[in-house]
């Protein structure tokens, strides 16, 4: 479908939030030839984004067990751009496993998801041999990626500069401020015009062992949330995430006990590992959970929830598809 263009080509385009969010906006937008000044509040650490907070999972067929199709559409588009952009992403894949009392739940998993092949015991040693005689089985997903948040975002930052984009940190502003297309990306801040906007906490632990190597993410089938553990660089490992209906900040004692027993019950060595952080963000979500572009007299680009880095690409590139050609994505876009 297409729709009338609103934005001219060759007006400025200012983007507010340097999150996954605002900044693969920027990127494209600057590849583009587009005027483009990306606007962040925080200093370039982010921490002020929940974006720092992230697990940086790029995982699609994972995902479908419990979001929508368009997800999973996005998603897959995504990867694609994220291999164009940044083609040393780490694409080899991610791993489900299950307790003997969760086994039942393991069954569902695997009947909900699509992309994934069968290990048994030594074919799940052969991919990572910290993981040998710890479980019977595993669901393989092999077209999976992650990403560091901490790492990538400074690498996106780069690109947009590459391509003759400005970034301004430390520059609280306001689309009111600005002529030309506005790209609003402010994450939860977002909620003073998109007021059906909530916060959903995740937490996370980042731990430090050289007792153990992954050299992928594996989830733990879990009854309540997808717990995983990712590895990092530098001997160090993410465990998230809770996802809870709350919007204060800080570490529960329950969800640390939680997110410290999942990560010993894929290695009881993780026991040993020292704690380096704890630390939570809240996810921007409309109702329905379904990330939104709302086209009005500005662009605003929201509603990522628990899907930032898997769908920030892709979600660019429909606005960028929108800006230069009118086209309109009737899943994720509303025509205010
Ligand atoms: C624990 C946890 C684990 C997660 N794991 C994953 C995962 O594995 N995979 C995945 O895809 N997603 C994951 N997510 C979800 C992902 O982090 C979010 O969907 C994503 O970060 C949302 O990005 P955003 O750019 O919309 O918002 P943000 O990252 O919050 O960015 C918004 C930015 O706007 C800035 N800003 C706000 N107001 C202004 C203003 N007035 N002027 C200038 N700047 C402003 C803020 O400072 C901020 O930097 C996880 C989230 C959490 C909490």
């Amino acid at each position: 479908m297409q729709a009338d263009k609103s934005f001219g080509g060759e007006s400025p385009v200012t983007i507010i939030g340097a999150g996954i969010a605002g900044a693969w906006q920027a990127l494209l937008f600057a590849q583009a030839g587009h005027d483009v000044t990306l606007h962040e509040q925080g200093d370039s650490g982010l921490m002020l984004s929940t974006s720092h907070w992230a697990g940086g999972m790029l995982a699609p067929w994972c995902e479908s067990e419990s979001a929508e199709p368009v997800i999973s559409r996005l998603g897959l588009r995504s990867l694609d751009l994220w291999r164009q952009e940044l083609p040393d992403t780490p694409f080899n894949g991610s791993l489900v496993l299950a307790h003997a009392r969760d086994r039942n739940d393991f069954e569902r998993f695997a009947r909900l998801t699509s992309g994934h092949r069968r290990l048994d015991a030594a074919a799940l040693a052969g991919l990572e041999p910290s993981l040998e005689g710890r479980f019977r089985d595993a669901l393989f997903f092999p077209d999976e990626g992650h990403v560091e948040p901490r790492r990538v975002l400074p690498k996106l930052h780069e690109k947009i500069v590459a391509a003759g984009g400005r970034i301004r940190f430390n520059s609280t502003v306001d689309a009111s401020d600005f002529d030309g297309l506005v790209i609003d990306c402010r994450g939860l801040a977002g909620r003073d015009t998109q007021a059906d906007l909530r916060g959903v906490k995740g937490e996370m632990i980042l731990i430090e062992t050289a007792e153990i190597q992954l050299a992928r993410p594996v989830r733990l089938i879990h009854p309540r949330w997808p717990l995983y553990v990712i590895p990092r660089e530098n001997n160090l490992f993410m465990l998230g995430a809770t996802s809870i209906e709350a919007e204060d900040t800080g570490v529960s004692v329950r969800s640390a006990l939680e997110l410290l027993g999942a990560a010993y019950a894929v290695h009881p060595a993780f026991a040993e590992a020292r704690i380096v952080e704890f630390g939570s963000g809240l996810r921007p979500a409309y109702p329905d959970n379904l990330p939104r572009i709302t086209i009005d007299k500005k662009i605003s680009v929201n509603g990522l929830y628990r899907h930032g880095f898997l769908l920030a690409p892709a979600l660019a590139e429909l606005t960028l598809g929108y800006v230069q050609r009118g086209a309109i994505d009737n899943e994720v876009m509303r025509c205010v």
